[in-house]
């Protein structure tokens, strides 16, 4: 298999400092790195080829050789044990840990630094709240009870004995490469770095326990049946110090007895007895803030909507309001007395009592029937 050009290997110029050269062979080696393409042999053999360019381009002496000889140049006298078989992953690990040190940090490698502790985050907590259509108009402050995970009093922490408060432990592993080195969370401290060296019953290993807190809060006026607020940093504490996750507050809307929502809107069923549709009356509605009026014309047909502007739900985070709709049902009578049949009997032929429905108090399937016919 002939062999790649350094320079094309590491994508720079014949021309590129030292500087430019280590900083390209640093972002081939992060890319292609095994931890973050496990098992993939292409990435593996770009790893190899890369850190090989970088032996020699990276050495100034190795360099100006290869730039007079060619591969020819470098090929028995470089160190490594590369040139003819490549180098082993050790020996890429050994000769440039200071390239996944420090900032690059998380790779492993035997020359490379660790990685340092990382506090660790508490988990999310979720909790269900139910609120009614009154309480979603206003907003509202609702004081809840949490069982949560927290940071217990007087637990005393140090530093984890495994990893040397360092978060990371090295393995190595034999492969067909050669050894291979692999840094990865500390199992002891999960990563923390600290262990938990004075206790008392009921904690937890990480020092957290878990203790029924009362908050408040706050809901902003519109919010909706699964909805979803994020408060941050409310939910369970972090392990050995770590920041608190979120509390996730899952909105639940009771059915409300007389409204349906619908979105910002609410809609409201009036039933009307027959002489007050044909007549007209004003009647007051109910509303999610106190009574209103409405005034009914005469000849109100069945299913007519009346628009209560204003009278709905928040728009959430915002100064908008829906409506209330008011859908007109007439009433027909099912029980009726001797005499109240007897002053029907008169109207039933009545030429005024005739449905003759205009176009728009047609319904909803006669008006469908007018545009296919
Ligand atoms: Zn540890």
């Amino acid at each position: 298999m002939a062999k790649r050009d350094y320079y094309e290997v590491l994508g720079v110029s014949k021309s590129a400092s030292a500087d430019e050269i280590k900083k390209a062979y640093r972002k081939l080696a992060i890319k292609f790195h095994p931890d973050k393409n496990p098992g993939d042999k292409e990435a593996e053999e770009k790893f190899k080829e890369a850190a090989e360019a970088y032996e020699v381009l990276g050495n100034e002496e190795k360099r100006s050789k290869y730039d007079r000889f060619g591969h020819a140049g470098v090929g028995g006298a470089a160190g490594g044990g590369f040139g003819g078989g490549g180098m082993s992953m050790d020996d890429i690990f050994d000769h440039f840990g200071d390239i996944f040190g420090g900032a690059f940090g998380g790779f492993g490698g035997g020359g490379g630094g660790g990685r340092a502790s990382a506090m660790r985050r508490g988990s999310n907590l979720r909790v269900r709240v139910k609120l009614s259509l009154e309480e979603i108009s206003d907003g509202v402050t609702k004081k809840i009870r949490l069982n949560k995970l927290v940071q217990a009093e007087g637990v005393e922490f140090g530093t984890c004995q495994t990893c040397n408060g360092t978060g990371r432990v090295t393995r190595v592993t034999q492969t067909f490469l050669g050894q291979m080195q692999t840094a990865s969370a500390c199992p002891t401290c999960n990563g923390t770095g600290k262990t938990v060296t004075k206790s008392k019953p009921g904690v937890l290993p990480d020092g957290l326990e878990r203790k029924e807190v009362e908050i408040s809060l706050e809901i902003p006026a519109g919010v909706e049946e699964g909805m979803q607020l994020n408060v941050r940093g409310k939910g369970n504490e972090g392990p050995m110090g770590g920041p608190a996750g979120d509390l996730i507050v899952l909105i639940e809307e009771t059915p409300h007895e007389l409204f349906t929502r619908d979105g910002s809107n609410l809609h409201f069923d009036q039933y009307l007895n027959f002489a007050d549709a044909a007549l007209g009356t004003s009647l007051e509605v109910p509303t999610l803030s106190g009574k209103a009026k409405i005034k009914v014309s005469s000849g109100t047909q069945s299913g007519k909507t009346l628009r209560l502007k204003g009278k709905g739900l928040p728009v959430v985070n915002s100064y908008e309001r829906g409506d209330l709709l008011v859908h007109i049902n007439v009433w027909t009578p099912k029980n009726l007395s001797s005499k109240e049949k007897e002053f029907l009997e008169n109207m039933r032929s009545s030429e005024n009592f005739k449905p003759q429905p205009s176009d728009g108090e047609k319904s909803f399937f006669a008006r469908m029937k007018d545009v296919f016919s």
